[in-house]
């Protein structure tokens, strides 16, 4: 394809005919219009190279370009387009089995298009379940301010930042939140675990109060992302795990980013050695190529759907949900991540990014530094004593020196809460040593010249 055919026509047409997400149109700079891409490097369509240090939203983990995943999914189309899930298919059968390997075992897989859609199922299933106990008041659930759990009513209702949700309130009812276990501003003089404690027990606080026979479930990410990279001290999560086993509340944990390799294990939660009662997971399941998601229940939870001969099973259907050609370029893109130990690959390549950039934190400008896996968030601050956060214009010129240099990165925070200050690392675990050498040189480069 020649990229510099109708460059202006295609942005005159883009400006007229897309609505882009989550994007403001008042001094809107011209879109990046990609056209394609190769291991962690995109081109737009200007002939422009960017290393996408964001893997597109924290999705393309084994990098772009991968032809045989493209493959997978012709071979699936040809053979057999589509079927619904109320029956069966082979490569959902043979996807399902993989997962639950991956998982350490004991999971029934329930496959929908998006990391929303699988949390509105660990929603309804985990109500229903409360119900065919008998215990029909169960309906809350609690997590965490700053999380994000997705864009559909259930699932934004259990995000807690405001600046995506205040527009379009009332959401689904019986989301309560807490605070997330945010290290870095705990209070003068706690430890990092008395303070994670704390946060954990505030969770057991909410069901007492709320009455322990309304919640339903907990749902969080092993590591807060896109609110800003947040990771907890190991006691939190071992903490939320007791809390929730004591008050027979189902644990929920949201694996659409930390899942398939992003944390340096299978899936991010397996770092904290605990187990959830549901799991759900997208991005990095398809790397990308093709909407694909998962709800992951524990058996025991399953068969309590299938007790009783009525009215018991799970009323819930959506068309697409883990068709033929997702889950088959799912296994195949599993199967690259497997042959190619990319795994262990976002461990070292973690590691040796949080060292180099760790030397960043003396710069002024930088409050904290958090890692977890190949994953990171660097906090900007105007003052390290104040921890005042950066004003989001100054952010957004660190942002855009990093893009004219050709690195994209990306930045979390709540703009209504008044703070948009972390900026965000997620490349493709299939980064070369050359590719992450460029991420941090730019990167310093940038910093070096604030
Ligand atoms: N949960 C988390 C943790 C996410 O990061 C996202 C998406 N960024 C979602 C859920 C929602 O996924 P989707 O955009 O596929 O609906």
């Amino acid at each position: 394809m020649s990229l510099n055919h109708g460059t202006m026509d295609l942005v005159s047409k883009d400006r007229q005919f897309l609505w882009h997400a989550f994007s403001p149109y008042k001094d809107q700079a011209p879109p990046m219009v990609v056209v394609e891409g190769k291991g962690s490097w995109i081109t737009d369509l200007n002939g422009k190279k960017y290393l996408d240090a964001m893997s597109g939203l924290w999705c393309v983990n084994v990098g772009y370009g991968r032809e045989e995943l493209a493959k997978a999914a012709y071979d699936q189309l040809v053979t057999m387009p589509y079927y619904p899930l109320t029956q069966s298919h082979v490569p959902a059968i043979r996807l399902a089995e993989k997962l639950n390997e991956w998982l350490g075992g004991e999971y029934v897989i329930f496959f929908s298009n998006s990391g929303s859609d699988a949390n509105e199922v660990a929603f309804k299933i985990a109500r229903q379940y409360h119900q065919q106990n008998g215990e029909h008041s169960r309906y809350k659930f609690i997590s965490r301010y700053r999380a994000y759990h997705g864009s559909s009513m259930g699932a934004l209702a259990a995000t807690g930042q405001a600046q995506r949700k205040y527009k379009y309130e009332p959401l689904s009812g019986g989301f309560l939140h807490v605070a997330p276990p945010d290290s870095y501003r705990r209070p003068e003089g706690m430890t990092e675990e008395e303070f994670n404690l704390q946060c954990a027990r505030a969770i057991e606080q909410t069901i007492i109060w709320e009455g322990r026979e309304t919640i339903a479930g907990v749902i969080m990410e092993p590591v807060i992302t896109g609110g800003g990279v947040i990771v907890p001290h190991p006691v939190y999560l071992e903490e939320v795990r007791r809390i929730c086993s004591k008050h027979n509340v189902l644990l929920i944990i949201d694996e659409v980013i930390c899942g398939f390799g992003r944390s340096g294990q299978k899936f991010g939660h397996l770092n904290f050695g605990i187990k959830p009662d549901i799991v759900t997971m997208a991005k990095g399941m398809t790397s990308g190529y093709l909407p694909l998601s998962a709800t992951a229940v524990r058996k025991e939870i399953f068969e309590v759907f299938k007790e009783k001969a009525d009215y018991s099973h799970f009323r819930h259907v959506n068309t697409f949900g883990g068709t033929p050609a997702s889950c088959a370029l799912a296994l195949k893109n599993l199967e690259i991540v497997e042959r190619e130990n990319l795994v262990e690959r976002a461990k070292v390549l973690g590691e040796r990014m949080a060292r180099e950039m760790g030397e960043l934190i003396d710069h002024p400008l930088v409050g904290d530094i958090r890692s977890f896996g190949f994953l990171m968030g660097v906090e900007l601050v105007e003052d390290q004593q104040t921890k005042q956060p950066l004003p989001v214009a100054q952010v957004g010129k660190i942002i855009a020196a990093c893009k004219e240099r050709g690195l994209i990165i990306g930045k979390n925070g709540d703009t209504v809460a008044g703070f948009n200050n972390v900026l965000t690392f997620s490349p493709p675990l299939s980064s070369t040593d050359e590719d992450l050498d460029f991420i941090i040189q730019t990167f310093k480069d940038v910093m070096k010249s604030q």
